[in-house]
């Protein structure tokens, strides 16, 4: 509605109040227009074409034009335009061409006002050839019709056009507001009763194509954020659940030697043992929750080494001599030739040592886990491959995410479900490839790749 008082504003402006300035300024314009074509036809033209062209500019225009020489006498006149100045008695021009010849011939311009009608005419004067010796004067009239009729048929439609305009702009401030406020005002409710935790909100995007790519966009959101939420719970469940045993554990066995087993040497000692892997158990869990979070905080950042990849690997894989020889797990490691490596040695030895975990944990009745080193143009591929259940397709994505741990899991050692969360953070921070092939029932072979620009062929 501003906006249609806007337009209106602007149209009485212009339409009402400068009329008939705008009006005088043409017909002004019109005048000095005939002039110049009037001169240069006089200059050019033969006097029969001369006078027929004078005609025609008259006619077409609405003009009272008068060619006196320089005594005064009337050479050319042509009379369209009524009441006119010019023809209104004879000689009449006579005392503007002294005025113009007083002026050095500099042209007349004068507004008059008619003396039958009640109206202004214009009246322009000018020499006509050499301005120094000119051989006559060009006289022009034009009437300026009085505007005040038209103006009040003007104000008139202007009226019935804002009213109109205004009841319009009514009706459509109504609709968009419908079309366009209303669904996304639905939507920001909806919104913040989902930042209050909701997750059932229904985001309706109903009304046009933006609408419904943002309710599209926060219903996906919505999805993501009750998704973290659950895992975050589940989190929290397993991690206590797993922290109660060996908290248990640690009790009991501490107890034991308090009451029982204190004095004796033998059995002392063999509980102290049991209290000290309860307790690496437990700092293992707790260092795998903070090398995450600062792992995705971002401010972890790589400090790159130089190092052979071949013996790293047979350092890991010695790190799981002791369950290898206690459980009876086998790991077999073949390795292409020996390669320099350029990489953050720390954070690289953590990603493929949970990868090696993860296979102890899940392979099959065999206990057997291949390692691979494969050496390929485009880099070192790194491959843990296990013997195990497989992965089923559909949960292929979901185990590089925080905290997901699939539900049948069978574990030798503990786990928290972010072991592959800090593997997918470490490669990720190198820009490392990644990925997951996997069969039901035949097994799983975890992979990365050191790019190539950070690997050297050893010598
Ligand atoms: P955790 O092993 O502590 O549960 P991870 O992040 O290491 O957590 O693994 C997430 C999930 O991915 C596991 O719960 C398991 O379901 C699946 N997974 C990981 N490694 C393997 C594997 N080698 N074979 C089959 N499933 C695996």
């Amino acid at each position: 509605m501003g906006f249609t008082f806007i337009v209106f504003i602007l149209l009485w402006l212009f339409q009402i109040l400068f009329m008939e300035r705008f009006y005088t300024i043409s017909k002004i314009s019109d005048v000095e227009a005939a002039a110049s074509l009037i001169i240069e036809s006089y200059e050019n033209d033969t006097p029969v074409d001369f006078s027929e062209n004078l005609g025609k500019i008259a006619m077409e225009n609405d003009l009272c034009i008068e060619i006196v020489d320089r005594y005064g006498r009337s050479k050319y006149t042509k009379e369209y335009s009524v009441d006119c100045i010019i023809h209104d008695k004879p000689n009449s021009t006579y005392a503007y061409q002294l005025e113009i010849e007083k002026n050095g011939n500099y042209p007349i311009w004068r507004k008059l006002q008619n003396a039958h009608k009640n109206y202004f005419m214009v009246l322009h004067g000018c020499a006509l050839g050499n301005t120094d010796n000119p051989d006559g004067y060009l006289f022009i009239n034009t009437a300026l019709v009085p505007v005040g009729s038209t103006v009040k048929i003007i104000k008139r439609q202007l009226m019935t056009v804002t009213f109109l305009l205004l009841i319009m702009a009514f009706f459509i401030s109504l609709f968009v507001s419908r079309k366009i406020a209303r669904p996304i005002d639905n939507i920001t409710l909806a919104a913040e009763s989902l930042a209050k935790g909701n997750f059932n909100t229904k985001f309706d995007g109903r009304g046009y194509l933006e609408v419904k790519q943002l309710a599209d966009a926060l219903t996906y959101a919505e999805k993501e954020l009750s998704r973290v939420d659950r895992l975050q719970r589940d989190l929290i469940a397993n991690v206590s659940h797993d922290l109660r045993t060996p908290l248990t554990m640690l009790k009991a066995y501490a107890e034991m030697i308090r009451d029982l087993s204190g004095d004796n040497p033998v059995k002392r000692n063999e509980h102290l043992e049991i209290i000290i892997s309860e307790t690496d158990r437990l700092s293992l869990m707790v260092n795998d929750i903070l090398d995450l979070s600062k792992l995705e905080s971002g401010k972890q950042k790589l400090t790159p080494s130089e190092f052979e990849i071949s013996s790293k690997m047979n350092e890991i894989i010695d790190r799981f001599k002791g369950i290898s020889e206690k459980m009876g797990y086998e790991i077999q490691f073949t390795a292409d030739e020996e390669c320099l490596v350029f990489c953050d040695s720390i954070k690289i030895e953590q990603a493929i040592y949970n990868l090696i975990n993860n296979a102890i944990n899940y392979t099959g009745e065999d206990k057997k886990v291949f390692v691979r080193q494969i050496n390929t143009p485009s880099g070192v591929l790194i491959e843990v491959e296990d013997t195990g259940d497989g992965i089923e397709p559909d949960k292929m994505k979901l185990i590089f995410d925080k905290y997901y741990r699939s539900e049948n899991h069978k574990r030798e050692v503990v786990g928290t479900g972010l072991g592959l969360s800090i593997v997918k953070a470490v490669l990720k921070l190198h820009n490392y490839d990644y990925g997951v092939r996997s069969k039901v029932g035949v097994g799983s072979v975890f992979w990365f790749k050191i790019s190539a620009r950070d690997c050297k062929l050893h010598k």
